[in-house]
């Protein structure tokens, strides 16, 4: 693929840009282990593992984008947030503006989590990926840390597992599992994801959510090591996780 058109389709701008970005010097490529200027934007290049630098920054080609944030307290999981900053400004711009077939521009979450929840959110521009993490008909598990407000009872894990009605819809939704982590901690999983469900759940035991935190979704983990508001690619063994 001609460079012009892989940072064309990793997000750096219209193809012009792009290739005023090469002829100007501020890219490199990865060539034997080494960066090494190039400014023919026309240059053919194999995609395959491709590292590049941008303005001094690095770089990797993704055909499709699958990425994992820490989603912070006081975020919003929308493109026009109403009260607090959106989540897709803690992404860099290469990352929002990726181009689609669709009319939509640059990595979408995969699902939402309220403003106040924190944890482990996907974005990605693939399609099919969005919809087989985040269709309830293909019950992928979420695990949710619930700090409530009281004490949880034996009788509130039970009806959270029997399945409890909420508001909206007379079919009763249940947890997939709820451990008991300490007198007012549980870990809840989820395979559907129905507006504020924990949050509507724990209420409907005669509880109430006061942190909620999701720390895993199928068999990935929010990694230990990232500090909220950190972003990283997911890996293959990460993608792996989610089948
Ligand atoms: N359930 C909620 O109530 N809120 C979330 O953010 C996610 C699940």
């Amino acid at each position: 693929m001609q460079l012009q058109d892989i940072l064309y389709s990793q997000g750096f701008g219209i193809r012009r840009v792009c290739s005023g970005l090469v002829q100007q010097g501020w890219v490199e490529v990865c060539v034997d282990g080494e960066m090494q200027r190039v400014t023919d934007s026309t240059l053919d290049l194999d995609t395959e593992g491709l590292k590049f630098r941008v303005q001094g920054v690095d770089w990797e080609y993704h055909e499709k984008g699958y990425v994992l944030l820490y989603k912070p307290a006081g975020t919003e999981c929308s493109q026009k947030p109403s009260a607090h900053p959106s989540i897709y400004t803690l992404l860099p711009m290469p990352l929002r503006q990726r181009p689609n077939k669709n009319a939509i521009q640059g990595l979408q979450a995969v699902g939402r989590l309220d403003q106040d929840t924190t944890g482990l959110l996907l974005l990605s521009d693939d399609g099919q990926f969005i919809h087989r993490m985040s269709s309830p008909k293909k019950h992928v598990p979420k695990v949710y840390r619930v700090q409530a407000k009281h004490a949880v009872t034996a009788q509130m894990v039970e009806r959270l597992l029997a399945g409890v009605v909420l508001d909206d819809d007379p079919k009763p939704v249940r947890a997939a599992a709820c451990v008991q982590v300490d007198e007012c901690t549980l870990d809840l999983t989820l395979t559907e994801g129905k507006y504020h469900q924990v949050k509507r759940m724990l209420a409907a035991v005669g509880n109430r959510v006061e942190g909620l935190h999701r720390w895993k979704i199928g068999g990935l983990e929010l990694p230990a090591t990232m500090e909220p508001g950190q972003w990283r690619w997911l890996t293959a063994a990460d993608l792996e996780l989610l089948r």
